[in-house]
């Protein structure tokens, strides 16, 4: 699975919402997150983030990113 890191916050850019083929991204008022039961780990959203905010969940501390994203995805 993917998330959306803090590099998000207040992008203006949707590059990677249009690339998703599941459309797992959810769009709060200043950040987008990924819904981690949707996503299907095919990586091609991670390149066309501007602001380099998305990450795989297996990268180091990103604990607190997989909750925010996951909760929030529920919220949104
Ligand atoms: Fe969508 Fe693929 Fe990115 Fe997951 S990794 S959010 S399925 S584009």
């Amino acid at each position: 699975t993917y998330v959306v890191t803090d590099n998000c916050i207040a992008c203006k850019y949707t590059d990677c919402v249009e690339v998703c083929p599941v459309d797992c991204f959810y769009e709060g008022e200043n950040t987008l997150v990924i819904h981690p039961d949707e996503c299907i780990d095919c990586g091609v959203c991670e390149p066309e983030c501007p602001a380099d905010a998305i990450r795989p969940d297996t990268d180091p501390e990103m604990d607190k990113w997989v909750e925010f994203n996951r909760k929030y995805a529920e919220i949104w």
